[in-house]
């Protein structure tokens, strides 16, 4: 009773930890980690719709999203600290620690001048689709490195999703071929198994969707396809059931397709989180199945990036927001730099825009005998004149190292590629974004974009509601809890607070 009296008090100075792991407890390794990415889910869904979801319900008969917010160390506004948060670099950074400014996947894609095309984050010369653009390992990778026998599977709708999360060394990353109405895969990772064909065939039997056309229904189909093939990969490949630690990766990409049609207010988004919460308890509840319950399973939940409100909606908030058009904007800016610097000729002074990034003709620059600095300047200014912009920030500021001060300027040591990021980017002014075929989109740093949630869930981890953390730290926590090395440009730190 005394010695119990005294650790309390102990307890209560803080001066030992109230349960650490042990050793032993350290030793015992998951069989099997799971991370599952909702793809735009704002931080605030969870909280929003908690009411309305699944009870939480047990490890043997597992609820949706209230098990793993009550069972798991819930992290509630995790956060990107990056200037552009979007699905590559999101799944990227999930998997890698990393920031864009080291991982080399800044935004989903971007402009190359020497090709004068647009280059994909996820495209390969060789294969077509694979991780190389990603410049670092992941911590399925480091998992892979030291023990051979660990597979890691991925699959999403979207190819970048299972491909990023996958990291170099995938055993299996599919993603929809929507056109052949087939799960495929690049030829930069093994065959697929046999059973995957099976699997096709049996999808080929059911009603093509299209997922351009994006509606809740197909949203809702789409949800439950992504979670079917998760489900066979589990049960066909044994996964956590080999001889080492398994990896199972899985991307929820309609909640993203549909939110750019409808935004966050919409009610057709709430009944597909609520619809997520019934796909995903009956996924858990297949796992809790296959693993004869959890005991020996990590589940890590979060999202790549979330979304602000429809221009619209956002008016009737009486927040100031809307839409650039890029055309005109061009226009003027390369009449403004032919008024100063002389005509262009053929070319245009600013190649190409994309994802607020603005690409020079450096040829002309050079042929014209210009500082680079004058004419991005010049750009800046131009830009800076514009509504909706707040700051502009240029590669030669970038090799001053002149960073703005603040967010903004920390954002940006984030997340710059020299040689990749535009020679001229546009920050823009919360809740403005560009004019797309998308009701709302998502491309800033601000929190709406860059708040998520992350639950990580499992044996090493002490359920409850933690304030912070960021999503490159869920990497190097799971690399903690398999005992292997983070990923080799790991920036993250392990959430030690969410830790037994
Ligand atoms: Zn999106």
């Amino acid at each position: 009773m005394k010695r119990f009296l005294l650790s309390g008090l102990l307890i209560a100075l803080g001066t030992v930890p109230a349960s650490a792991l042990t050793a032993a407890e350290y030793a015992r390794r998951p069989k099997l980690v799971v991370v599952l990415v909702v793809d735009q889910f704002r931080a605030d869904y969870l909280s929003r719709f908690e009411k309305k979801f699944l009870p939480a319900g047990t490890a043997a008969k597992p609820g949706g999203f209230r098990f793993l917010m009550q069972q798991g160390a819930w992290f509630p506004s995790a956060e990107y600290d990056v200037l552009q948060c979007m699905t590559c670099p999101g799944h990227a950074m999930i998997a890698s620690g990393a920031r864009p400014a080291l991982n080399g996947i800044g935004t989903n894609d971007w402009f190359d001048p020497v090709t004068g095309k647009l280059v994909y984050c996820a495209e390969d010369s060789e294969f077509g689709r694979s991780p190389r653009r990603l410049l670092t390992t992941t911590f399925g990778d480091e998992l892979k490195n030291v023990h051979e026998k660990s597979r890691v599977m991925t699959v999403a709708l979207k190819d970048r999703s299972a491909i990023m999360l996958g990291g170099q060394r995938a055993d299996l990353a599919l993603w929809l071929d929507e056109a052949a109405w087939q799960w495929t895969s690049s030829k930069y990772y093994a065959e697929p198994p046999a059973w995957v064909g099976k699997f096709n065939e049996g999808l080929q039997k059911t009603p093509k969707l299209s997922f351009k056309v994006n509606t809740l229904p197909i949203a809702i189909a789409g949800t439950r396809m992504t979670l079917d093939a998760a489900k066979e990969i589990l049960k066909r490949e044994k996964l956590g059931r080999g001889p080492g630690t398994d990896v199972l990766g899985v991307s929820l990409s309609n909640h993203d397709m549909l939110g750019h049609q409808l935004g966050p207010n919409s009610p057709e988004m709430e009944r597909l989180t609520l619809e997520e919460d019934r796909q995903i308890a009956d996924f858990l509840r297949v796992l809790s199945q296959e693993m004869k319950g959890l005991q020996d399973v990590v589940i890590a939940f979060t999202a790549d990036h979330g979304i602000p409100p429809v221009s619209e909606v956002a008016k009737n908030f009486k927040i100031d927001t809307g839409l650039f058009d890029f055309l005109p904007v061009l226009r003027k800016i390369n009449e403004r730099l032919d008024k100063r610097f002389g005509s262009a000729g053929d070319k245009p002074w600013v190649l190409r825009t994309r994802l607020f990034h603005f690409f020079l003709d450096q040829e002309l620059i050079r042929k014209k005998k210009l500082a680079r600095a004058e004419v991005e300047d010049e750009v800046k200014q131009a830009l800076l004149a514009e509504p909706g912009v707040l700051q502009v920030f240029t590669r030669s500021e970038y090799d001053r190292g002149l960073f703005p001060p603040g967010l903004i300027g920390q954002q940006l040591k984030n997340s710059y590629i020299p040689g990749q990021s535009g020679d001229v980017v546009l920050i823009a002014k919360p809740f403005f974004m560009n004019k797309t075929g998308n009701a709302v989109t998502h491309m800033t740093g601000w929190s709406y974009d860059r708040t998520v949630p992350l639950i990580l869930y499992g044996r090493a981890f002490k359920p409850g509601v933690y304030a912070g953390g960021l999503v490159i730290d869920l990497a190097p926590t799971l690399s903690f809890v398999l005992g292997t090395l983070p990923p080799a440009m790991n920036e993250g730190r392990v959430l030690k607070e969410a830790l037994r």
